[in-house]
């Protein structure tokens, strides 16, 4: 364990063929290749034995936000392959048909009537006005998530319905990008080789948000995803995972909330001694298996 840590991927989505602008998409080819890959190098284990020793260097495969894809593309490949994953879910997606945010304004950039060259987002009692077009829908997408990001969901959500009505186009969430709904997480839960983690209830920046909103969303993810599947939640993952994406008090409500561990996106391996309260993760792409082996041997050594 001291010498070998243990590999923490991150994953969000199986799927292939359809718009991945921001690059969550792994295909079921690779992914299975993935997990061919892992298996042979490493143990397949789960969150909950992070802490015991283990002979071999150990791996543990996490999907993050709560795809429905996870269900149906995923699942059956970890099945048929033997290893365990982790899906961190964001709460307030079941029985909600909007979807995830960013992919609400994907489908509204890439609806975008010609004439129009500029976007308006309410942002509070302000209006932010940000040039589109010049660079190309992917660089368009980044400028105006890095705006919203900062903001309440509730916020963000208004924004975007205020665009969709200024430009009279849907902002629907591809149907291909649906998330899971409570039966859904039910049957991932009942799998077995599947445990449901929390990933708050709304997926807002923490950092950005003072302690009483961070508990709430925190410890309130754990209690409704509890309520949904009858099982104890014990697995936290922070939205966006990044250094700058979540603070102490983030931390601090985690550990309130009596989560046993916590994963970010922050890059490394996970040690004895590592603080299970910022476990470091590996983002995987949509690489196949010469890549996926070259980047084994890079983590192994970073
Ligand atoms: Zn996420």
């Amino acid at each position: 364990m001291r010498r070998n840590g243990t590999l923490i991927l991150c994953y969000h989505r199986i799927a292939e063929g359809v718009e991945d602008p921001f690059f969550l998409c792994v295909s079921p080819g690779n992914f299975a290749t993935h997990l061919e890959e892992l298996t042979r190098a490493r143990e397949p284990s789960t969150l909950a034995d992070i802490s015991v020793p283990s002979r071999r260097p150990r791996v543990v495969v996490t999907f993050d936000d709560g795809y429905r894809d996870n269900l149906t593309n995923a699942l059956p490949i970890a099945e048929s392959k033997g290893v365990p994953i982790t899906v961190f879910v964001t709460s307030g997606i079941l029985g909600n048909h909007n979807g995830l945010w960013w992919d609400r304004l994907g489908t509204l950039l890439r609806s975008r009537p010609p004439h129009v060259r500029e976007i308006d987002l309410p942002v509070g009692s302000r209006n932010v006005r940000l040039p589109l077009g010049s660079s190309g829908i992917r660089a368009d997408l980044d400028s105006v998530r890095r705006h919203l990001l900062p903001l309440r969901v509730t916020e963000i959500e208004r924004a975007l319905d205020a665009v969709s009505e200024h430009w009279q186009v849907g902002s629907a969430p591809p149907p291909d990008a649906g998330t899971l709904t409570s039966e859904d997480l039910r049957r991932l839960a009942a799998s077995g080789i599947a445990t449901i983690g929390a990933h708050t209830v709304d997926h807002v920046r923490l950092r950005d948000r003072p302690a009483r909103e961070q508990q709430d969303t925190i410890a309130g993810s754990k209690a409704e995803l509890e309520r949904s599947i009858g099982r104890v939640v014990s697995h936290f993952a922070y939205p966006f995972g990044r250094r700058d994406d979540f603070d102490d008090r983030s931390v601090d409500a985690v550990r309130s909330a009596a989560f046993d561990t916590a994963c970010t996106t922050i890059p490394g391996t996970a040690r004895s001694w590592t603080d299970p309260y910022r476990l470091p993760r590996r983002l995987v792409m949509d690489w196949g298996r010469l890549r996926f082996r070259v980047q084994m041997q890079r983590w192994k050594l970073g």
